[in-house]
Protein backbone atom coordinates (compact mmCIF):
# COMPACT_ATOMS: atom_id res chain seq x y z
CA UNK A 1 0.00 0.00 0.00
CA UNK A 2 1.11 3.09 -0.83
CA UNK A 3 2.11 6.50 1.90
CA UNK A 4 -0.79 8.11 0.56
CA UNK A 5 -3.20 4.93 0.62
CA UNK A 6 -2.44 4.85 4.09
CA UNK A 7 -2.85 8.09 4.93
CA UNK A 8 -6.09 8.09 2.90
CA UNK A 9 -7.14 5.02 4.75
CA UNK A 10 -6.20 6.57 7.95
CA UNK A 11 -8.68 9.73 6.95
CA UNK A 12 -11.48 7.58 6.04
CA UNK A 13 -11.44 5.60 9.55
CA UNK A 14 -11.27 8.48 11.26
CA UNK A 15 -14.49 9.74 9.20
CA UNK A 16 -16.20 6.67 9.55
CA UNK A 17 -15.65 6.92 13.55
CA UNK A 18 -17.33 10.13 13.74
CA UNK A 19 -19.87 8.90 11.65
CA UNK A 20 -20.71 6.01 13.89
CA UNK A 21 -20.41 8.25 16.75
CA UNK A 22 -22.84 10.83 15.52
CA UNK A 23 -25.59 8.28 14.51
CA UNK A 24 -25.44 6.06 17.85
CA UNK A 25 -25.00 9.00 19.80
CA UNK A 26 -28.38 9.02 22.61
CA UNK A 27 -28.31 13.20 21.92
CA UNK A 28 -29.34 12.52 18.19
CA UNK A 29 -32.47 14.06 18.15
CA UNK A 30 -35.03 11.83 17.18
CA UNK A 31 -38.35 12.21 14.99
CA UNK A 32 -41.40 12.30 16.10
CA UNK A 33 -43.43 9.09 15.52
CA UNK A 34 -45.65 10.62 13.15
CA UNK A 35 -42.94 11.83 10.88
CA UNK A 36 -40.85 8.95 10.64
CA UNK A 37 -44.11 6.77 9.59
CA UNK A 38 -44.64 9.62 7.32
CA UNK A 39 -41.77 9.00 5.43
CA UNK A 40 -41.76 5.45 4.97
CA UNK A 41 -45.72 5.77 3.98
CA UNK A 42 -44.45 8.26 1.38
CA UNK A 43 -41.77 6.13 0.37
CA UNK A 44 -44.20 3.29 -1.01
CA UNK A 45 -45.33 3.52 -4.55
CA UNK A 46 -49.31 3.03 -3.90
CA UNK A 47 -49.49 5.60 -1.31
CA UNK A 48 -53.01 7.08 -1.32
CA UNK A 49 -54.11 10.67 -0.47
CA UNK A 50 -56.57 8.52 2.56
CA UNK A 51 -53.50 6.89 3.92
CA UNK A 52 -51.37 10.40 4.76
CA UNK A 53 -54.15 11.82 6.11
CA UNK A 54 -55.32 9.11 8.44
CA UNK A 55 -51.63 8.87 9.65
CA UNK A 56 -51.39 12.61 10.68
CA UNK A 57 -55.36 12.36 11.88
CA UNK A 58 -53.50 10.75 14.89
CA UNK A 59 -51.82 13.83 15.97
CA UNK A 60 -54.37 16.47 16.88
CA UNK A 61 -51.94 18.93 17.78
CA UNK A 62 -50.05 18.28 14.24
CA UNK A 63 -53.45 18.15 12.81
CA UNK A 64 -54.31 21.86 14.06
CA UNK A 65 -51.25 23.18 13.27
CA UNK A 66 -50.87 22.16 9.45
CA UNK A 67 -55.29 22.88 8.82
CA UNK A 68 -54.02 26.47 10.22
CA UNK A 69 -51.05 27.47 7.87
CA UNK A 70 -53.62 25.90 5.04
CA UNK A 71 -55.81 28.36 5.53
CA UNK A 72 -52.98 30.87 5.55
CA UNK A 73 -52.43 34.76 4.02
CA UNK A 74 -49.67 32.49 2.16
CA UNK A 75 -51.88 29.54 0.40
CA UNK A 76 -54.93 31.98 -0.36
CA UNK A 77 -58.03 29.41 -0.95
CA UNK A 78 -60.83 30.86 -1.77
CA UNK A 79 -62.49 28.08 0.72
CA UNK A 80 -62.09 27.23 4.57
CA UNK A 81 -60.10 24.11 5.34
CA UNK A 82 -61.83 22.18 8.38
CA UNK A 83 -60.52 18.83 8.06
CA UNK A 84 -56.54 17.11 7.16
CA UNK A 85 -58.51 15.28 4.42
CA UNK A 86 -59.57 18.28 2.93
CA UNK A 87 -56.26 19.88 3.80
CA UNK A 88 -54.83 16.66 1.94
CA UNK A 89 -56.75 16.87 -0.55
CA UNK A 90 -56.43 20.61 -1.44
CA UNK A 91 -52.63 21.37 -1.35
CA UNK A 92 -51.65 17.93 -2.47
CA UNK A 93 -49.42 14.75 -0.15
CA UNK A 94 -46.30 16.70 -1.19
CA UNK A 95 -47.40 19.97 0.45
CA UNK A 96 -48.81 18.33 3.19
CA UNK A 97 -45.78 16.07 4.01
CA UNK A 98 -43.78 19.15 3.95
CA UNK A 99 -45.76 20.90 6.56
CA UNK A 100 -45.72 17.69 9.08
CA UNK A 101 -41.81 17.69 8.74
CA UNK A 102 -41.12 21.29 8.89
CA UNK A 103 -43.40 21.32 12.13
CA UNK A 104 -41.64 17.76 13.79
CA UNK A 105 -38.46 19.81 12.99
CA UNK A 106 -38.87 22.81 14.40
CA UNK A 107 -39.67 20.95 17.87
CA UNK A 108 -36.66 19.20 17.76
CA UNK A 109 -35.76 19.85 21.54
CA UNK A 110 -32.12 22.08 22.23
CA UNK A 111 -28.72 20.74 22.09
CA UNK A 112 -27.37 20.78 25.63
CA UNK A 113 -23.25 21.12 25.55
CA UNK A 114 -22.11 23.70 22.70
CA UNK A 115 -22.85 27.11 24.16
CA UNK A 116 -21.43 28.57 20.65
CA UNK A 117 -24.47 27.32 19.50
CA UNK A 118 -27.23 29.59 19.37
CA UNK A 119 -30.45 27.32 19.05
CA UNK A 120 -32.68 30.28 18.27
CA UNK A 121 -30.71 31.57 15.83
CA UNK A 122 -30.02 28.26 13.97
CA UNK A 123 -33.90 28.07 13.45
CA UNK A 124 -34.47 31.86 12.33
CA UNK A 125 -31.49 31.09 9.76
CA UNK A 126 -32.91 27.99 9.25
CA UNK A 127 -36.56 29.03 8.42
CA UNK A 128 -35.01 32.23 6.25
CA UNK A 129 -33.05 29.70 4.22
CA UNK A 130 -36.78 27.94 3.59
CA UNK A 131 -38.71 30.69 2.75
CA UNK A 132 -35.49 31.97 0.49
CA UNK A 133 -35.13 28.14 -1.15
CA UNK A 134 -39.00 28.00 -1.97
CA UNK A 135 -38.51 31.68 -3.56
CA UNK A 136 -35.77 31.04 -5.46
CA UNK A 137 -37.76 27.52 -6.50
CA UNK A 138 -40.78 29.53 -7.15
CA UNK A 139 -39.19 31.48 -10.28
CA UNK A 140 -38.76 27.76 -12.25
CA UNK A 141 -41.98 26.35 -13.96
CA UNK A 142 -43.28 23.43 -12.49
CA UNK A 143 -41.26 23.06 -9.45
CA UNK A 144 -42.38 21.75 -5.86
CA UNK A 145 -41.81 24.83 -3.60
CA UNK A 146 -43.34 22.68 -0.54
CA UNK A 147 -40.39 20.60 -0.96
CA UNK A 148 -38.22 23.44 -1.70
CA UNK A 149 -39.02 24.88 1.63
CA UNK A 150 -38.57 21.79 3.70
CA UNK A 151 -35.40 21.49 2.05
CA UNK A 152 -34.44 24.82 2.47
CA UNK A 153 -35.36 24.20 6.64
CA UNK A 154 -33.33 21.14 6.77
CA UNK A 155 -30.01 22.18 4.79
CA UNK A 156 -28.26 22.81 7.96
CA UNK A 157 -29.69 20.02 9.85
CA UNK A 158 -25.86 18.73 10.12
CA UNK A 159 -25.59 21.42 12.62
CA UNK A 160 -27.78 20.85 15.15
CA UNK A 161 -26.60 17.39 15.02
CA UNK A 162 -22.71 17.94 15.36
CA UNK A 163 -24.12 20.57 18.37
CA UNK A 164 -25.91 17.13 20.03
CA UNK A 165 -24.09 14.65 19.42
CA UNK A 166 -20.17 15.98 19.20
CA UNK A 167 -21.02 19.68 21.68
CA UNK A 168 -17.61 19.79 22.39
CA UNK A 169 -15.63 19.16 19.02
CA UNK A 170 -18.41 21.22 17.54
CA UNK A 171 -17.77 24.31 19.97
CA UNK A 172 -14.02 24.30 18.72
CA UNK A 173 -15.40 24.54 14.94
CA UNK A 174 -17.29 27.82 16.04
CA UNK A 175 -14.75 29.13 18.31
CA UNK A 176 -12.68 29.16 14.96
CA UNK A 177 -15.07 30.02 12.83
CA UNK A 178 -15.28 33.16 15.06
CA UNK A 179 -11.90 34.26 13.69
CA UNK A 180 -13.57 35.24 10.48
CA UNK A 181 -10.44 33.95 8.59
CA UNK A 182 -11.73 30.85 7.13
CA UNK A 183 -15.47 29.56 6.29
CA UNK A 184 -17.03 26.86 8.19
CA UNK A 185 -16.90 23.88 5.90
CA UNK A 186 -13.12 24.10 5.43
CA UNK A 187 -13.10 24.31 9.30
CA UNK A 188 -15.12 21.30 10.05
CA UNK A 189 -13.31 19.29 7.36
CA UNK A 190 -9.99 20.19 9.37
CA UNK A 191 -11.47 19.31 12.72
CA UNK A 192 -13.86 16.74 11.85
CA UNK A 193 -12.90 15.28 8.59
CA UNK A 194 -16.59 15.89 7.60
CA UNK A 195 -18.52 18.73 6.87
CA UNK A 196 -22.09 20.01 8.04
CA UNK A 197 -23.35 19.58 4.68
CA UNK A 198 -22.54 15.52 4.90
CA UNK A 199 -23.76 14.77 8.35
CA UNK A 200 -26.80 16.05 7.86
CA UNK A 201 -27.09 14.08 4.55
CA UNK A 202 -26.03 10.71 6.43
CA UNK A 203 -28.55 11.90 9.33
CA UNK A 204 -31.44 12.90 6.34
CA UNK A 205 -30.40 9.16 4.84
CA UNK A 206 -30.32 7.46 8.30
CA UNK A 207 -34.06 9.08 8.50
CA UNK A 208 -34.84 7.79 5.38
CA UNK A 209 -35.61 10.96 3.98
CA UNK A 210 -36.39 10.57 -0.15
CA UNK A 211 -32.80 11.17 -2.06
CA UNK A 212 -34.61 14.03 -3.26
CA UNK A 213 -34.30 16.26 0.34
CA UNK A 214 -31.10 14.63 1.34
CA UNK A 215 -29.23 14.94 -1.71
CA UNK A 216 -29.62 18.53 -1.84
CA UNK A 217 -28.49 18.57 1.55
CA UNK A 218 -25.10 17.04 0.88
CA UNK A 219 -24.69 19.68 -2.08
CA UNK A 220 -25.76 23.13 -0.98
CA UNK A 221 -22.36 24.43 -0.86
CA UNK A 222 -20.80 22.89 -4.00
CA UNK A 223 -23.69 22.29 -6.08
CA UNK A 224 -22.03 22.08 -9.24
CA UNK A 225 -20.75 18.20 -7.69
CA UNK A 226 -24.66 17.35 -8.02
CA UNK A 227 -24.42 17.26 -11.83
CA UNK A 228 -24.40 13.44 -11.85
CA UNK A 229 -27.82 13.20 -10.29
CA UNK A 230 -31.17 14.12 -12.47
CA UNK A 231 -32.35 17.61 -12.57
CA UNK A 232 -34.37 18.13 -9.70
CA UNK A 233 -31.64 16.79 -7.38
CA UNK A 234 -29.57 19.53 -8.90
CA UNK A 235 -31.94 22.53 -8.85
CA UNK A 236 -32.23 21.47 -5.37
CA UNK A 237 -29.00 21.61 -4.24
CA UNK A 238 -28.66 25.04 -6.37
CA UNK A 239 -32.00 26.46 -4.68
CA UNK A 240 -30.20 25.42 -1.14
CA UNK A 241 -26.78 27.17 -2.47
CA UNK A 242 -28.49 30.26 -3.33
CA UNK A 243 -30.46 30.43 0.02
CA UNK A 244 -27.46 30.03 1.90
CA UNK A 245 -26.26 33.19 0.32
CA UNK A 246 -29.19 34.87 0.86
CA UNK A 247 -29.13 34.45 4.26
CA UNK A 248 -25.85 35.73 4.84
CA UNK A 249 -27.54 38.90 3.23
CA UNK A 250 -29.71 38.97 6.01
CA UNK A 251 -27.63 38.40 8.72
CA UNK A 252 -23.62 38.07 8.20
CA UNK A 253 -21.69 40.60 8.86
CA UNK A 254 -20.40 41.32 4.81
CA UNK A 255 -24.17 41.64 3.48
CA UNK A 256 -22.83 43.53 0.29
CA UNK A 257 -20.39 40.66 -0.35
CA UNK A 258 -23.35 38.18 -0.04
CA UNK A 259 -25.69 40.44 -2.06
CA UNK A 260 -23.45 40.48 -4.73
CA UNK A 261 -22.72 37.06 -5.26
CA UNK A 262 -26.24 35.91 -4.77
CA UNK A 263 -27.04 38.49 -7.87
CA UNK A 264 -24.20 37.00 -9.88
CA UNK A 265 -24.58 33.33 -9.23
CA UNK A 266 -28.69 33.66 -9.77
CA UNK A 267 -27.62 34.96 -13.11
CA UNK A 268 -25.60 32.39 -14.02
CA UNK A 269 -27.03 29.26 -12.54
CA UNK A 270 -30.62 29.85 -13.55
CA UNK A 271 -30.08 32.61 -15.67
CA UNK A 272 -32.74 34.72 -13.59
CA UNK A 273 -33.40 37.73 -15.17
CA UNK A 274 -32.53 41.30 -13.16
CA UNK A 275 -36.37 41.58 -11.97
CA UNK A 276 -36.50 38.24 -11.10
CA UNK A 277 -33.15 38.83 -8.30
CA UNK A 278 -35.36 41.57 -7.32
CA UNK A 279 -38.33 39.85 -6.87
CA UNK A 280 -36.83 37.47 -4.58
CA UNK A 281 -34.50 39.87 -2.42
CA UNK A 282 -37.96 42.53 -1.91
CA UNK A 283 -40.00 39.10 -0.75
CA UNK A 284 -37.59 37.36 1.16
CA UNK A 285 -38.06 39.04 5.18
CA UNK A 286 -41.69 39.40 4.20
CA UNK A 287 -41.92 35.85 3.35
CA UNK A 288 -39.88 35.20 6.97
CA UNK A 289 -42.34 36.86 8.80
CA UNK A 290 -45.12 35.33 7.56
CA UNK A 291 -43.38 31.65 7.84
CA UNK A 292 -42.55 32.86 11.27
CA UNK A 293 -45.87 33.78 12.21
CA UNK A 294 -47.38 30.07 10.86
CA UNK A 295 -44.75 28.18 12.84
CA UNK A 296 -44.80 30.26 15.60
CA UNK A 297 -41.91 31.01 16.00
CA UNK A 298 -40.47 33.64 18.23
CA UNK A 299 -38.56 36.18 16.34
CA UNK A 300 -38.29 40.11 16.05
CA UNK A 301 -39.53 41.35 12.45
CA UNK A 302 -36.99 41.03 9.53
CA UNK A 303 -35.24 44.07 7.99
CA UNK A 304 -35.71 44.00 4.40
CA UNK A 305 -32.69 43.46 1.82
CA UNK A 306 -32.99 47.20 1.04
CA UNK A 307 -32.26 48.35 4.62
CA UNK A 308 -29.94 46.30 5.46
CA UNK A 309 -27.26 46.78 1.85
CA UNK A 310 -28.41 50.71 2.72
CA UNK A 311 -27.29 50.38 6.30
CA UNK A 312 -24.04 48.76 5.46
CA UNK A 313 -23.44 50.84 2.71
CA UNK A 314 -23.30 54.22 5.15
CA UNK A 315 -21.57 52.39 7.23
CA UNK A 316 -18.73 51.59 5.30
CA UNK A 317 -18.71 55.62 3.53
CA UNK A 318 -18.37 56.08 7.04
CA UNK A 319 -15.05 53.46 7.78
CA UNK A 320 -13.56 54.70 4.61
CA UNK A 321 -12.99 58.30 6.04
CA UNK A 322 -9.91 59.09 7.66
CA UNK A 323 -9.39 61.54 11.08
CA UNK A 324 -7.83 64.28 8.65
CA UNK A 325 -10.94 63.87 6.49
CA UNK A 326 -13.62 63.44 9.24
CA UNK A 327 -12.40 66.66 10.85
CA UNK A 328 -12.11 68.72 7.38
CA UNK A 329 -15.86 67.85 6.96
CA UNK A 330 -16.87 68.62 10.23
CA UNK A 331 -15.05 72.25 10.06
CA UNK A 332 -16.57 72.75 7.00
CA UNK A 333 -20.37 71.81 8.43
CA UNK A 334 -19.34 74.13 11.38
CA UNK A 335 -18.78 76.85 8.95
CA UNK A 336 -21.84 76.61 7.00
CA UNK A 337 -23.84 76.19 9.63
CA UNK A 338 -22.33 79.50 11.12
CA UNK A 339 -23.32 80.84 8.00
CA UNK A 340 -26.76 79.67 7.76
CA UNK A 341 -27.11 81.58 11.48
CA UNK A 342 -26.24 84.78 10.24
CA UNK A 343 -28.06 85.11 7.37
CA UNK A 344 -30.67 83.80 9.55
CA UNK A 345 -29.81 86.54 12.20
CA UNK A 346 -29.67 88.93 9.03
CA UNK A 347 -33.03 88.37 7.89
CA UNK A 348 -34.59 88.47 11.35
CA UNK A 349 -33.20 92.05 11.34
CA UNK A 350 -35.06 92.66 8.15
CA UNK A 351 -37.88 91.24 9.24
CA UNK A 352 -37.82 93.15 12.29
CA UNK A 353 -37.39 96.45 10.92
CA UNK A 354 -40.60 95.57 8.13
CA UNK A 355 -42.60 95.55 11.04
CA UNK A 356 -42.03 98.86 12.13
CA UNK A 357 -41.17 100.75 8.49
CA UNK A 358 -44.14 102.38 6.59
CA UNK A 359 -45.04 100.28 3.24
CA UNK A 360 -45.37 103.29 0.82
CA UNK A 361 -42.82 105.67 1.93
CA UNK A 362 -39.69 103.90 3.37
CA UNK A 363 -39.91 105.77 6.63
CA UNK A 364 -40.63 103.96 10.00
CA UNK A 365 -44.14 103.89 10.99
CA UNK A 366 -45.86 105.88 13.83
CA UNK A 367 -45.84 102.76 16.29
CA UNK A 368 -42.32 102.50 15.67
CA UNK A 369 -41.55 106.94 16.31
CA UNK A 370 -43.97 106.78 19.68
CA UNK A 371 -40.94 104.01 20.65
CA UNK A 372 -38.19 105.42 19.75
CA UNK A 373 -39.33 109.27 21.02
CA UNK A 374 -40.09 107.54 24.46
CA UNK A 375 -36.29 105.92 24.70
CA UNK A 376 -34.90 109.24 23.63
CA UNK A 377 -36.24 111.34 26.33
CA UNK A 378 -35.34 108.42 28.78
CA UNK A 379 -32.35 108.47 27.37
CA UNK A 380 -31.69 112.55 27.16
CA UNK A 381 -33.08 112.44 30.70
CA UNK A 382 -30.50 110.02 32.12
CA UNK A 383 -27.25 112.25 29.91
CA UNK A 384 -29.14 115.45 30.80
CA UNK A 385 -29.40 116.33 27.00
CA UNK A 386 -31.65 118.00 24.48
CA UNK A 387 -33.86 116.22 21.96
CA UNK A 388 -35.42 118.28 19.08
CA UNK A 389 -38.51 116.97 17.19
CA UNK A 390 -39.37 118.01 13.87
CA UNK A 391 -43.32 118.17 12.20
CA UNK A 392 -42.98 118.29 8.82
CA UNK A 393 -46.54 118.17 6.30
CA UNK A 394 -46.27 118.84 2.78
CA UNK A 395 -48.34 122.22 1.22
CA UNK A 396 -51.32 122.06 -0.24
CA UNK A 397 -50.90 118.00 -0.77
CA UNK A 398 -54.63 118.11 -1.21
CA UNK A 399 -54.72 120.59 -4.03
CA UNK A 400 -51.42 118.23 -5.52
CA UNK A 401 -53.62 114.81 -5.48
CA UNK A 402 -56.43 116.67 -7.12
CA UNK A 403 -54.27 117.47 -10.15
CA UNK A 404 -52.48 114.93 -11.00
CA UNK A 405 -53.95 111.88 -9.33
CA UNK A 406 -53.65 109.90 -6.10
CA UNK A 407 -50.90 107.91 -7.93
CA UNK A 408 -48.66 110.57 -8.49
CA UNK A 409 -49.07 111.79 -5.44
CA UNK A 410 -47.84 108.56 -3.84
CA UNK A 411 -44.94 108.94 -6.13
CA UNK A 412 -44.44 112.47 -4.66
CA UNK A 413 -44.71 111.31 -0.87
CA UNK A 414 -42.55 108.89 -1.18
CA UNK A 415 -39.77 111.13 -2.78
CA UNK A 416 -40.29 113.61 -0.62
CA UNK A 417 -38.98 110.64 2.39
CA UNK A 418 -35.98 109.70 0.73
CA UNK A 419 -35.15 114.08 0.54
CA UNK A 420 -35.59 114.14 4.18
CA UNK A 421 -34.05 111.16 5.04
CA UNK A 422 -30.82 112.02 2.33
CA UNK A 423 -30.44 115.32 4.95
CA UNK A 424 -30.58 113.69 8.72
CA UNK A 425 -28.05 112.04 10.42
CA UNK A 426 -27.97 108.05 10.67
CA UNK A 427 -29.42 108.22 14.28
CA UNK A 428 -31.90 110.71 13.42
CA UNK A 429 -35.15 109.13 13.33
CA UNK A 430 -37.47 109.57 10.41
CA UNK A 431 -41.19 108.60 10.63
CA UNK A 432 -44.56 109.02 8.74
CA UNK A 433 -46.68 110.45 11.48
CA UNK A 434 -49.81 110.42 9.66
CA UNK A 435 -50.95 111.36 5.90
CA UNK A 436 -48.69 113.07 4.54
CA UNK A 437 -46.96 114.72 7.44
CA UNK A 438 -43.67 113.62 9.16
CA UNK A 439 -42.06 113.27 12.42
CA UNK A 440 -38.18 113.54 13.03
CA UNK A 441 -36.37 112.83 16.22
CA UNK A 442 -33.47 114.49 16.47
CA UNK A 443 -31.37 113.75 19.59
CA UNK A 444 -28.46 115.12 21.27
CA UNK A 445 -29.50 118.23 18.87
CA UNK A 446 -30.70 121.79 20.82
CA UNK A 447 -33.76 123.79 19.50
CA UNK A 448 -31.40 126.06 17.40
CA UNK A 449 -29.54 123.45 15.60
CA UNK A 450 -32.96 121.52 14.93
CA UNK A 451 -33.80 124.64 13.74
CA UNK A 452 -31.27 124.98 11.46
CA UNK A 453 -31.58 121.29 10.66
CA UNK A 454 -35.46 121.91 9.53
CA UNK A 455 -34.55 124.64 7.36
CA UNK A 456 -32.13 122.74 5.02
CA UNK A 457 -34.91 119.70 5.11
CA UNK A 458 -36.96 122.88 3.91
CA UNK A 459 -34.61 124.09 1.19
CA UNK A 460 -33.74 120.72 -0.29
CA UNK A 461 -37.46 119.61 -0.73
CA UNK A 462 -38.41 123.30 -2.34
CA UNK A 463 -35.23 122.48 -4.78
CA UNK A 464 -36.34 118.94 -6.01
CA UNK A 465 -38.29 117.73 -8.93
CA UNK A 466 -39.41 114.69 -8.87
CA UNK A 467 -40.12 112.89 -12.38
CA UNK A 468 -43.00 110.87 -13.05
CA UNK A 469 -43.51 109.70 -16.80
CA UNK A 470 -41.46 112.67 -18.20
CA UNK A 471 -43.10 115.11 -16.13
CA UNK A 472 -41.68 117.14 -13.50
CA UNK A 473 -43.35 117.59 -10.11
CA UNK A 474 -42.69 119.70 -7.01
CA UNK A 475 -43.88 120.35 -3.81
CA UNK A 476 -42.73 122.77 -0.49
CA UNK A 477 -43.36 121.16 3.00
CA UNK A 478 -43.75 123.63 6.68
CA UNK A 479 -41.95 122.62 9.48
CA UNK A 480 -42.72 123.12 13.04
CA UNK A 481 -39.79 122.75 15.49
CA UNK A 482 -40.03 122.21 19.23
CA UNK A 483 -36.87 120.83 21.72
CA UNK A 484 -36.39 120.49 25.01
CA UNK A 485 -34.28 120.14 27.87
CA UNK A 486 -34.68 117.65 31.24
CA UNK A 487 -34.83 119.46 34.50
CA UNK A 488 -33.84 118.03 37.52
CA UNK A 489 -33.53 114.63 35.53
CA UNK A 490 -36.96 114.03 34.65
CA UNK A 491 -38.13 112.09 31.74
CA UNK A 492 -39.79 115.45 29.61
CA UNK A 493 -42.93 115.21 28.46
CA UNK A 494 -43.77 113.46 24.71
CA UNK A 495 -47.30 114.67 24.53
CA UNK A 496 -46.43 118.86 25.17
CA UNK A 497 -43.13 118.09 22.38
CA UNK A 498 -45.24 116.96 20.17
CA UNK A 499 -47.84 119.39 20.75
CA UNK A 500 -45.71 122.34 20.56
CA UNK A 501 -43.95 121.09 17.60
CA UNK A 502 -47.37 120.58 15.92
CA UNK A 503 -48.49 124.29 16.82
CA UNK A 504 -44.90 125.96 15.60
CA UNK A 505 -46.16 123.93 12.26
CA UNK A 506 -49.57 125.79 12.17
CA UNK A 507 -47.99 128.94 12.81
CA UNK A 508 -45.62 127.98 9.72
CA UNK A 509 -48.52 127.50 7.66
CA UNK A 510 -50.50 130.36 8.69
CA UNK A 511 -47.50 132.84 7.99
CA UNK A 512 -47.56 131.56 4.44
CA UNK A 513 -46.50 127.87 4.04
CA UNK A 514 -42.61 126.90 2.87
CA UNK A 515 -41.42 127.92 6.27
CA UNK A 516 -40.15 126.51 9.33
CA UNK A 517 -40.86 127.98 12.42
CA UNK A 518 -39.42 127.08 15.97
CA UNK A 519 -41.90 126.94 19.35
CA UNK A 520 -41.19 129.00 22.18
CA UNK A 521 -41.55 132.40 23.34
CA UNK A 522 -39.45 134.17 20.90
CA UNK A 523 -40.55 132.74 17.50
CA UNK A 524 -38.02 132.43 15.23
CA UNK A 525 -38.97 132.37 11.33
CA UNK A 526 -37.37 130.56 8.49
CA UNK A 527 -38.02 130.57 4.61
CA UNK A 528 -39.41 132.67 2.17
CA UNK A 529 -40.93 135.66 2.78
P1 LIG B 1 -51.91 122.07 3.98
O1 LIG B 1 -50.92 122.83 3.17
O2 LIG B 1 -52.73 122.87 4.84
O3 LIG B 1 -51.26 120.94 4.67
O4 LIG B 1 -52.92 121.48 2.88
P2 LIG B 1 -53.09 119.98 2.57
O5 LIG B 1 -53.98 119.82 1.42
O6 LIG B 1 -51.76 119.34 2.40
O7 LIG B 1 -53.69 119.46 3.88
P3 LIG B 1 -54.97 118.61 4.23
O8 LIG B 1 -54.75 118.11 5.63
O9 LIG B 1 -56.16 119.39 3.95
O10 LIG B 1 -54.96 117.45 3.25
C1 LIG B 1 -53.93 116.41 3.29
C2 LIG B 1 -53.97 115.66 1.99
O11 LIG B 1 -52.90 114.82 1.90
C3 LIG B 1 -55.23 114.92 1.84
C4 LIG B 1 -54.82 113.66 1.14
O12 LIG B 1 -55.35 113.64 -0.16
C5 LIG B 1 -53.31 113.75 1.05
N1 LIG B 1 -52.75 112.52 1.50
C6 LIG B 1 -52.63 112.10 2.76
N2 LIG B 1 -52.05 110.83 2.76
C7 LIG B 1 -51.82 110.52 1.44
C8 LIG B 1 -51.28 109.37 0.78
O13 LIG B 1 -50.87 108.39 1.37
N3 LIG B 1 -51.19 109.43 -0.57
C9 LIG B 1 -51.62 110.48 -1.29
N4 LIG B 1 -51.50 110.47 -2.61
N5 LIG B 1 -52.16 111.54 -0.69
C10 LIG B 1 -52.25 111.58 0.66
MG1 LIG C 1 -52.07 117.72 6.70
MG1 LIG D 1 -50.41 119.30 4.03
Amino acid sequence: MSEAAIADTGFHVERDRLLELVLSSDELPSLPDVASRLLTLMSKEDTELADVASLISQDVALCSKVIKVSNSAFYNFPQQITSIQQAVSVLGTNAVRSLVLSFSFLSLSKPKGATRFDFNTFWQRSLASAVSARLILGQLPGANVEQAFLAGLLQNLGELVLACTVPEKFEAVLEELEKGERNQCEIERELLQLDHARIGYEVSHYWSFPSALSLPILYHHRPDEAQSSDAEIQNYSRALYLSDLLVNILYSEEPQEYHRRFSTEARRIFKFTPDQVEGILENAHLDLDLAAQQFGLDMDKSRSVQDILQEANIRLSLLNLDYEQVNKELVQAKMALEKLARELKEKNEILKDLANVDGLTGAYNNRFFQESLDGELKRASRRNSNVSFILADIDHFKRFNDEHGHLVGDFVLAEFSKVLAANLRQYDVLARYGGEEFAIILPDTSGEDAAFVAEKLRTAVEVSKFRENGVKHSVTASFGVSSVTPEDGKVPDKKALIKAADEALYDAKKAGRNKVAVAGEKRKWFGKK
